[in-house]
């Protein structure tokens, strides 16, 4: 058995959230420790969509130039038919300005950036929690090679799947099915000409196509309907096969390297509080949330700097988790209803899609990202 209260603070999953509640103690000079049970930092060759609010949490944790070195601008939205009809398009440069541009960039990119400057001592990788026990001054986790550690508190920065919040909160509390679809792929191909944003929607499910940079696209489809078809690349192939040229050439490159081609449940969770004694909950952990908005990363950076400045702004640490979870409550919820709304409205019949899509999508953009401009 080896305790140890060296660092107060253990943050386990060293994904997105962990690492940029790290960096965000670590501007502020609080200890932690990230446990990690991947081998090394990176995650895959995946790439990512990151609003406006997700460029504004960066810069406040003094990444704005990378992000803007590194971030491929996506200054326009196209909503089209799979027969490639535009129903609207969304300004997005207009929207949020050039300070706020968003930009997409590959998750490896992103969490080296995170994690650059980090103290090599900070973060422990090869390291998967499989328990916790929770005591009123401290917590203990045990890790499946017998060490066991011990801190003030522990932060589930874990993920949809959480160890965390089955060992705070039980195994009743998710994750469940996205109201949006079932299952999803993701890959990147390279780029048939996409200079934006685009998403296709067909009778039984969607495909967004956004580029990285001018050579090279990030994919991502889903059903949107009962699929009997299941996973396989095949059932891709066939969910995709009346989709616009430009995006069946794409699919159908992918199709032909199945190693490129990630399959993955879109899976949700909602808790009714994010913090139980010693150990909080942030990122997907406390709040995975479907793609529809592609707000996860958003919020994660957000529940860090919100976190941390809590944690250095209120001595005793139970209130800090208090104050941390009234002030995410309402933002978090916020994008969860409007999630809810766009993931129905995908799946209207196609007829009254089409005709609705052209009033309905400029106005739920705005009225979900409208209130996010307001910096945490
Ligand atoms: C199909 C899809 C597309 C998406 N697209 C976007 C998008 O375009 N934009 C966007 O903002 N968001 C997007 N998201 C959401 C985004 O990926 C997540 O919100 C974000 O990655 C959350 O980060 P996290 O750090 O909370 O969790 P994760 O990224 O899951 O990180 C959790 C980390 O914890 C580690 N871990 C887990 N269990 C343990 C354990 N027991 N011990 C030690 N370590 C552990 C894992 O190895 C992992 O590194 C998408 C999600 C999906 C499913």
């Amino acid at each position: 058995m080896s305790y140890s209260y060296e660092n107060s603070l253990l943050i386990v999953g060293g994904g997105i959230a962990g690492s940029a509640l790290g960096r965000a103690l670590q501007r502020r000079d609080l200890p932690f420790r990230i446990i990690e049970r991947r081998r090394t930092p990176s995650d895959g060759g995946l790439a990512i969509n990151l609003p406006g609010n997700a460029i504004q949490a960066l810069s406040a944790l003094g990444l704005r130039e990378p992000i803007e070195k590194f971030g491929h601008p996506l200054r326009r939205r196209e909503y089209r038919t799979a027969s490639d009809k535009l129903l609207f398009e969304i300004d997005e440069d207009a929207f949020w300005g050039p300070a706020l541009r968003p930009r997409s960039i590959r998750r490896s990119v992103l969490l080296s950036m995170l994690t650059h400057d980090l103290p090599e001592a900070s973060l422990l990788y090869d390291a998967d929690v499989q328990s916790m026990t929770l005591h009123s001054t401290h917590a203990e986790l045990g890790l499946t090679d017998g060490t066991n550690l011990a801190a003030h508190l522990v932060v589930g920065a874990d993920g949809v799947r959480s160890t965390i919040r089955t060992e705070a909160f039980g195994t009743q509390w998710g994750p469940g099915h996205a109201l949006l679809a079932e299952r999803s792929w993701r890959f990147m191909a390279p780029n048939p000409g996409v200079d934006c944003w685009t998403v296709w929607v067909g009778d039984e499910g969607m495909v967004l196509l956004m580029p990285v940079d001018d050579r090279e696209v990030y994919g991502w489809a889903a059903n949107t309907r009962p699929f009997s078809q299941g996973d396989s690349p095949e059932a891709l192939d066939r969910l995709t096969c009346k989709f616009p040229e430009r995006v069946r050439n794409t699919v159908l490159d992918v199709v032909a390297r199945p190693n490129a081609l990630y399959h993955s449940p879109l899976e949700e969770v909602r808790l009714n509080r994010w913090y139980n004694g010693r150990a909080v909950l942030i990122g997907d952990a406390a709040h995975a949330t479907a793609p529809v908005w592609a707000e996860g990363v958003a919020l994660a950076l957000e529940d860090a700097i919100v976190l941390a400045r809590s944690l250095s702004t209120i001595p005793a640490e139970l209130p800090a988790l208090a104050d941390f979870e009234a002030q995410r409550r309402s933002r978090v919820a916020h994008v969860q209803a409007l999630t809810d709304a766009m993931s129905k409205a995908a799946k209207l019949p196609p007829l009254v899609r089409k005709a609705l899509f052209p009033f309905i999508g400029p106005k739920r953009y705005r009225q979900t990202y409208e209130p996010l401009k307001a910096a945490v």
